[in-house]
């Protein structure tokens, strides 16, 4: 297994103009107080909205109303449109007929929700450089270190599997949040597999730059959030195998998720629905229809023309931090092994959080700084390579105080001229 086999990249021949993102014409004040274009390379955190998205949400208000249950017209409109997300949303995937499509908030939701699904005594087989939306939600888990190159992850998962009694679970990301590295997902899934146990693949730094196919991969789910997807906050979608899910108990007890409710507590009967049982509660309608026009958007667009454009941008971006003395890319299987356009960096000598301060504050530029939630992953990069330098970072909400990275990354709407101005200011701060 090598790195052919990361990832799937399978281009489809859409046709459309890439589409344009809502606030590319953003001004943001610098210190002295000049306003100047926001260059936002923050697209791994959430990526910006994108304008057929926009129009998808802005179609759907004017009628909208109760999901799955009242008669009257704007009803009915609403649950036709709420399905026909989740047909757009699955078809985006390449889902399976039989598998279950469970709108979650976002990936976090996603995996917590799985987790919750687990048969009996599943053990989960996770490495360490997962974001902690994949890391942490198993109760039982075997944790595995940064594999050393892509093999190594197959070679690590076949000996955890093997040693495993039960059902097992193996969980990993299919595009790293800290480095943009695909990861080898056909050839772990084919492992998994082999023990009879089953995978979920995190998607969410994947789908926004790749094609995703679960079924051409045989994955047995896959997790994504819709506002790293250009689609706003609050939307996301766990697909897969629909048999744990439909036995599981429902991830929110409500209306929706039942079929029958008598008068003593105990005369209750759940939807063997997977999709019923679990979204109990009015759901998030206009989140579902934007998530699937982003969907829809992209692949109409193709992917042969996205994947070109970002691989030029990303190309400048590595390029021209490599001519910085004091910057040091991270990276787990080397420079040359394939990535979604996200690069993180240490500048030596230098605190995360003050050179991300000073992107923003000088040079109206946004970046990511920290650990990306991604603690464990972080800290063996960094001490992979020595570099104790970048210290601090914030991390929204993941702070531990300890050293961190800077994290630029691009999508549709990103252009060289944010890509050079990031380079510029970079090596102004590096050489002060
Ligand atoms: N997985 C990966 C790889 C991510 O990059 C992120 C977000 O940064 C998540 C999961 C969690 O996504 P969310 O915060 O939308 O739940």
């Amino acid at each position: 297994h090598t790195a052919g086999d990361c990832a799937a990249v399978s281009v489809s021949a859409g046709s459309r103009e890439i589409p344009a993102v809502l606030g590319a014409d953003l001004r943001v004040p610098v210190k002295g107080g000049r306003l100047v274009p926001y260059a936002n390379l923050d697209y791994a955190a959430s990526a910006p909205c994108l304008e057929p998205v926009s129009a998808a949400v802005a179609a759907a208000l004017p009628a909208y109303s109760s999901v799955h249950r009242g008669a009257g017209y704007a009803s009915q409109l609403t649950t036709a449109r709420y399905e026909q997300a989740r047909h757009s949303v699955r078809a985006f995937v390449g889902a399976r007929p039989d598998d279950a499509l469970i709108f979650t908030r976002n990936t976090t939701d996603a995996m917590n929700l799985l987790a919750r699904c687990l048969p009996e005594g599943t053990t989960v087989v996770v490495f360490d450089s997962e974001h902690h939306a994949s890391l942490l939600p198993w109760s039982r888990a075997v944790r595995l270190a940064p594999p050393a190159f892509p093999g190594e992850a197959v070679r690590a998962a076949d000996e955890a599997l093997a040693s495993i009694e039960g059902p097992a679970l193996l969980v990993v990301t299919a595009a790293s949040n800290v480095t943009g590295e695909l990861w080898p997902i056909a050839g772990l899934a084919h492992i998994a597999h082999r023990y009879g146990a089953r995978i979920a693949v995190d998607a969410a730094q994947l789908v926004p730059h790749r094609r995703l196919n679960l079924t051409a991969l045989d994955l047995d789910y896959v997790a994504f959030s819709g506002h790293k997807l250009y689609a706003p906050f609050g939307a996301g979608a766990l697909i897969g195998r629909p048999d744990w899910l439909a036995r599981a108990e429902p991830y929110l007890r409500g209306g929706g998720a039942v079929r029958t409710v008598g008068d003593a507590p105990e005369v209750l009967e759940w939807s063997d629905d997977p999709e019923a049982r679990h979204e109990a509660g009015t759901p998030n309608v206009l989140g579902a229809v934007a998530l699937a026009a982003a969907c829809d958007a992209l692949n109409a667009t193709g992917w042969k023309r996205l994947i070109r454009e970002e691989k030029r941008l990303l190309a400048r971006l590595r390029a021209g931090l490599a001519t910085i003395e004091g910057v040091r890319e991270l990276s787990l299987w080397g420079p040359d092994h394939p990535r979604v356009g996200i690069v993180s960096f240490t500048v030596t000598g230098r605190d995360a959080r003050e050179v991300a301060e000073t992107l923003a504050a000088e040079h109206g530029i946004g970046v990511r700084d920290g650990k990306f939630c991604a603690h464990p992953f972080v800290r063996h990069l960094l001490s992979a390579s020595g570099d104790t330098a970048g210290k601090g970072g914030a991390d929204g909400g993941c702070a531990d105080g300890a050293t961190g990275a800077i994290r630029a990354s691009i999508g549709i709407g990103s252009t060289a001229e944010h890509v050079d101005r990031l380079i510029e200011a970079l090596r102004e701060i590096a050489a002060r």
